[in-house]
């Protein structure tokens, strides 16, 4: 199986989530946020293909890292690719994070043709950064996030009682907006 990514994988990161993490950048997002970061990942056809095997043995071979961040570009357009890279992680002790343009419950609407693709994904995620990028809400000192209307959520424990749950650890919630 394939996934469509926009730029080499990073091994490094201290800034998409805590510790030192890998990085995958997705190719493809929809939501064309003002301001956006990263524009160049927005087109479905850019970027380039590559094999999960690659990214997945890529994995068995870090020591230092403590965890895998998907980012983009849209994590949600190739759930099905980063589901199995996901099941990877688990089996090698990463923790997931995901950041996405979708609000989390957009992603679990029972009437979006996507619904079960995303539970799929989400059920192997710790943490979900999730919203659009909001410009005008983008304040000095966020950690982990671009803009306040973004948010930090507790993936397994949000699903187990079906309700949103912050992660408290990476929240400030001083800085937090409700929508
Ligand atoms: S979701 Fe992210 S990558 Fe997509 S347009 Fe918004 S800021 Fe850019």
């Amino acid at each position: 199986m394939n996934i469509r990514i926009a730029s080499p994988t990073i091994y490094d990161s201290i800034v998409d989530g805590p510790g030192l993490r890998m990085v995958l950048w997705t190719q493809g997002c929809p939501h064309n946020c003002k301001g956006c970061h990263n524009p160049k990942t927005h087109s479905n056809n850019g970027g380039y293909e590559i094999d999960i095997k690659e990214v997945t043995k890529q994995m068995s071979n870090m020591r230092l890292q403590k965890g895998i961040t998907f980012s983009g570009g849209e994590p949600f357009l190739q759930q099905e690719a980063l589901k199995e890279i996901a099941i990877e992680a688990k089996n090698n002790n990463l923790d997931i994070w995901c950041y996405t343009g979708f609000t989390f419950e957009e992603l679990l609407d029972k009437s979006n043709p996507s619904y079960f693709k995303n539970l799929n994904l989400l059920k192997y995620i710790d943490v979900l950064v999730d919203g659009r990028f909001v410009e005008e809400k983008k304040k000095f000192g966020l950690k982990f996030r671009g803009s306040t209307n973004q948010r930090i959520i507790d993936v397994q424990k949000s699903l187990k009682y079906k309700n949103i749950f912050l992660n408290e650890n990476y929240y400030e919630k001083n800085l937090y907006e409700a929508k």
